[in-house]
């Protein structure tokens, strides 16, 4: 055996070297990954919504131990507590033996993703078809919505305060819906269009029915009866559906990607990918230094507006709680905070090379992905997280053998996106985006590795203890 060349040993420890990190973890921690995602699969599936994520979430914070948050009562290291925002986003906190002293420990993910909302007035008749208008949520491309099998989500509230859940269309012997589309044989004008103009927001109409409420006098009778239907399954009538949430995802389950099985493919990876470890980091945090909390928010697609959002105050009053429950001030409290902002990002695709910069992508099975900034143009709207925390992130995911990697969305000025860290920075905590990458980010099904799933997981784990 000749000895390594000075070049060769030297490339190894002055270069920064990119190995497939199913290369560099054992073949133990890869069995941990395959079976971590096995319960995320089975999130997946309950939770096609953000109230389905919330309800799910709640159900698996009781098991392990977690009540409700009552600011009245006090609280000692270890305990377990949660709070749920209308139903739409959900903190999880479990008390530090340190308490908010030295600030609070944040991994806030999202979890509602990009989707076909009904219009308050949905339902029409057109050339004896009954069909749903949509009002598109979230950025999509929209020639992806159709032909697809859709389920149907949401809540109904009717008159005098009852509220109807609805969840149609994912168990085999239930119905499902769908938007149509064009044949290609006819499809010679759509097909010169621009990609954006192939299906506009307006022809993302979703059939739902074809059979006429037998009655030769009436008109719009398609249209009666699903009505009718709808009256005898829900007791809901047309004007209920002005006062309604309903959504249409993907009818898809979570399933195994490759012969390999080594990724995962799933409506909404984006974000219930990041939701789903930090809600275990929670439940694996059993004392921890200072207090930590797993944030499951909403809204974050559309802007992070509204009362479920980011931008809303409901995080920072709820740290208030805390802040005044032990003597503090909260701006003493934030100040000393750090945030991991728990987002995806896109993962390197070789088919769309072009789109990216290969030195500063992230790529599928090299481990969480660390994103100091996002933004467009100029690092515009954007948290840049500083040098120093970002240091404090990769010695903390080194020393706890955490598989990590950096990643730039995208090439400079090839667009651009967002995430909720800037509203926390804002509140002048230390913030940085780590999450998973992703393939085919925001369409109907997306692909995740599952390493990369466990090592967010395994991240959050060590931001806690
Ligand atoms: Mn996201
Ligand atoms: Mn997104």
């Amino acid at each position: 055996m000749s000895e390594k060349s000075l070049a060769s040993q030297l490339k190894e420890e002055l270069f920064l070297n990119r190995r497939n990190g199913a290369l560099v973890i054992s073949d133990d921690e890869i069995k941990k990954a395959d079976d971590f995602c096995e319960g995320y699969k089975k999130y997946l599936d309950a939770g096609k919504t953000e109230r389905e994520c919330v309800k799910e979430a709640i159900r698996l914070a009781i098991a392990e131990g977690f009540t409700e948050y009552d600011p009245s009562k006090k609280y000692s290291a270890g305990d377990k507590v949660y709070v749920n925002n209308r139903g739409k986003a959900i903190m999880l906190a479990v008390m530090g033996k340190k308490g908010v002293s030295e600030g609070v420990k944040l991994a806030i993910a999202h979890i509602d993703s990009p989707r076909l909302d009904l219009k308050p007035n949905p339902l029409y008749e057109s050339s004896e078809l009954a069909m749903f208008k949509t009002h598109y949520y979230g950025g999509i491309k929209k020639y992806q919505w159709t032909a697809i099998p859709l389920a149907l989500h949401g809540v109904v509230a009717c008159k005098g305060g009852k509220i109807i859940e609805v969840s149609i269309g994912e168990r085999d012997d239930e119905p499902c819906f769908c938007v149509t589309d064009l044949l290609p044989h006819l499809g010679r004008e759509q097909m010169s269009k621009t990609g954006s103009k192939i299906i506009e927001g307006e022809n993302l109409n979703i059939l739902v029915g074809s059979r006429p409420f037998r009655d030769d006098k009436e008109s719009e009778l398609v249209k009666l009866n699903i009505l009718k239907l709808l009256k005898d399954k829900y007791d809901i009538k047309e004007s209920d559906f002005l006062t309604a949430e309903l959504e249409a995802v993907p009818a898809f389950k979570a399933r195994d990607i490759g012969f390999d099985r080594s990724m995962v493919g799933a409506y909404g990876h984006d974000d219930r990918v990041c939701a789903y470890p930090a809600l275990m980091a929670a439940f694996s945090a059993k004392t921890p230094e200072n207090t930590v909390i797993s944030v499951l928010t909403d809204k974050e697609e559309t802007g992070s507006d509204g009362n479920t959002g980011m931008q809303s105050r409901y995080m920072m009053y709820f740290i208030k709680d805390l802040a005044k429950a032990e003597g503090y001030e909260v701006h003493h409290v934030l100040h000393k905070s750090k945030c991991l902002s728990a987002d995806v990002n896109a993962a390197y695709d070789p088919t769309y090379a072009s789109a990216y910069e290969a030195n500063n992508s992230s790529y599928i099975n090299n481990g969480v992905v660390i994103t100091k900034y996002t933004g467009s143009g100029g690092k515009g709207g954007t948290n840049d997280a500083s040098a120093e925390y970002m240091g404090e992130i990769r010695d903390m995911l080194d020393n706890g053998k955490v598989l990590w990697q950096i990643g730039e969305l995208g090439k400079v000025d090839g667009g651009g996106g967002g995430t909720i860290a800037k509203y926390v920075a804002n509140l002048d905590v230390d913030t940085v985006d780590l999450g998973v990458p992703v393939l085919s980010m925001h369409a109907p099904y997306e692909i995740v590795s599952k390493i990369d799933v466990y090592m967010a997981f395994r991240a959050f784990e060590e931001f806690f203890k």
